[in-house]
């Protein structure tokens, strides 16, 4: 039975609202008493405190999970367990589907329908996959002479703190979690600020599933507090992070600073949509690019945020764009039918209108949106918006807004088009929209980017790698590819 605007309405009232930290199996309040006040941009309504972690949680929590991993308790369970409690663990997920979604949208305000359908089963999908996984992974024998023999074998590398964003909370979580654990690791997972509420609820439900007390310990709070005290820890091994660049980048300092733990980044992304004029469905591709500008209220790391447009097909194609961004309007995100919903919060509204005034005055033509919309509701919420006209080099094209800002962008030809694409200090995604298959395989090689897509935008599933060139990051989730971050490799040489 699908769930009215009203029935999610009782449900969030009903809703108990978890805030303390999880260590060793159990909440607590962080070690200071500190909380801070949880606001959901759907209404500006407060939906409780949470524990605000800082450096003596993270003392705690390092070493309840380097005490549990020296035990063996999980690390040296054979994989076919570690992948029998994944799968449950999962499983737990999915029963639990309608809170987690509930309690996702309620925390940074997407769309339930989507939380439903793209949070909820991806998460659990990541952490399945991650189990099923882990029994079918073998290691190699190296080609030695005769008389040696050369094992090389990965070993979980230890205490893995994972700090995550909050535009995807629960899956960018899962992604980490699922190979993390599934390796036989111990996990600190330190959700944003701005959106803790589904990892809190996951560690009792990782914890129902059978992963043993402090294996999987959840630390909320702020990225300069407790944040920082996890990656400069010299009991952490290694540090999986997605957020942004600016982030991602003082996180490497901070490894070099302490005890040069790995350091995993995946991080923002100015993505750029090709549309040549030889697009086999320029429908198709109009209705594309605005999805992949609105979906998320555009707070995606993969948002195809500049639009090329291959300058025969402009006049054709702008239009189409226009009318198909229509069909994205944002509303209550409790209600089924609504497809954007609120900003994650009113810092993040002032960050997207501040770069709709640059657009302006850069001197782009707003042909769509730009304005604040619902204010009403107590809520923070943006029309999708649309600038034409748009050079490669101002602001709106080249930094990474965070919002449902889209910039279109006219090219001559498919140089010019591959220039403009690779000119980014991001290499996250791109797509390309063409029926020439020379012309797509030659685009999609030349293009600086980790994913990239052909006549399609944001394809993708768990058993592909997913992460970026350049400014965007180093190393992969999802696919076998991720293990790699939460392993290290050991040659064992024997003289027979
Ligand atoms: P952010 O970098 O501000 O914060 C990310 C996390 O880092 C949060 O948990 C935050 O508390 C923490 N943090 C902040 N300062 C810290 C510090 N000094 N030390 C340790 N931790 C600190 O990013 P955000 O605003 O939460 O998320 C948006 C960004 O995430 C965008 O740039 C987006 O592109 C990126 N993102 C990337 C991917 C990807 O897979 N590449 C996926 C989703 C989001």
């Amino acid at each position: 039975m699908t769930l009215s605007l009203a029935d999610w309405q009782a449900k969030a009232q009903a809703l108990t609202i978890e805030g303390r930290a999880f260590i060793h199996g159990a909440y607590r309040a962080a070690v200071s008493g500190a909380t801070f006040e949880c606001i959901s941009p759907v209404d500006g309504c407060r939906l409780g405190l949470v524990a605000s972690c800082d450096l003596a949680d993270a003392e705690l929590a390092v070493q309840d999970a380097r005490k549990t991993f020296e035990s063996g308790v999980w690390s040296r369970l054979a994989p076919v367990k570690r992948k029998a409690v994944m799968i449950r663990f999962a499983e737990l997920i999915e029963q639990h589907g309608e809170e987690l979604a509930l309690l996702e949208t309620l925390d940074m305000g997407k769309p339930i329908a989507d939380a439903l359908s793209v949070d909820v089963p991806g998460a659990a999908r990541a952490i399945r996959w991650s189990g099923e996984a882990i029994d079918k992974i073998y290691d190699e024998v190296a080609a030695t002479p005769h008389d040696e023999l050369g094992l090389v074998t990965r070993e979980a590398i230890g205490v893995v703190a994972a700090i995550v964003p909050w535009n995807f909370p629960l899956l960018m979580s899962c992604w980490k979690l699922g190979p993390a654990l599934a390796s036989g690791n111990s996990v600190i997972l330190k959700p944003s600020e701005k959106s803790p509420l589904t990892a809190i609820r996951i560690a009792q439900l990782a914890t129902e599933a059978g992963i043993p007390k402090g294996v999987f310990n959840v630390l909320p709070g702020y990225g300069h507090t407790v944040g920082k005290a996890l990656a400069l820890h010299m009991d952490v091994d290694c540090l999986v992070f997605t957020g942004s660049t600016k982030i991602a980048k003082q996180l490497m300092v901070y490894a070099g600073e302490s005890n040069m733990k790995r350091v995993w980044l995946e991080a923002g992304g100015k993505s750029p949509n090709i549309v040549f004029a030889d697009a086999p469905d320029l429908k198709a591709a109009a209705e594309a690019a605005a999805s992949a500008i609105a979906f998320n209220q555009g707070e995606v790391c993969t948002a195809g945020s500049r639009l090329l447009v291959e300058r025969s097909i402009k006049a054709q194609f702008l239009p189409m764009v226009i009318e198909a961004l229509k069909g994205w309007k944002p509303g209550n995100p409790l209600d089924p039918q609504t497809n954007v919903g609120a900003l994650v919060d009113s810092q993040q509204l002032n960050t997207v209108l501040s770069y709709i005034e640059a657009g302006h005055a850069d001197g782009a033509k707003l042909v769509a949106g730009g304005r604040r919309t619902l204010e009403e509701t107590g809520g923070v919420y943006v029309e999708p918006t649309i600038f034409d006209g748009v050079s490669n080099a101002m602001r709106i094209a080249r930094e990474e807004i965070f919002g449902p800002v889209l910039s279109v962008i006219t090219f001559e030809d498919a140089e010019e088009a591959v220039r403009i694409a690779n000119d980014s200090p991001f290499g996250l995604a791109a797509a390309v929209w063409t029926s020439n298959l020379s012309k797509a395989h030659l685009t999609a090689k030349a293009l600086r980017a980790g994913s990239v897509w052909i006549n399609q935008y944001d394809g993708g599933d768990m058993t592909a790698p997913f992460g970026g060139f350049k400014q965007s990051g180093n190393g992969r989730d999802k696919s076998l590819h991720a293990f790699d971050k939460y392993t290290e490799l050991k040659a064992t040489w024997i003289k027979l």
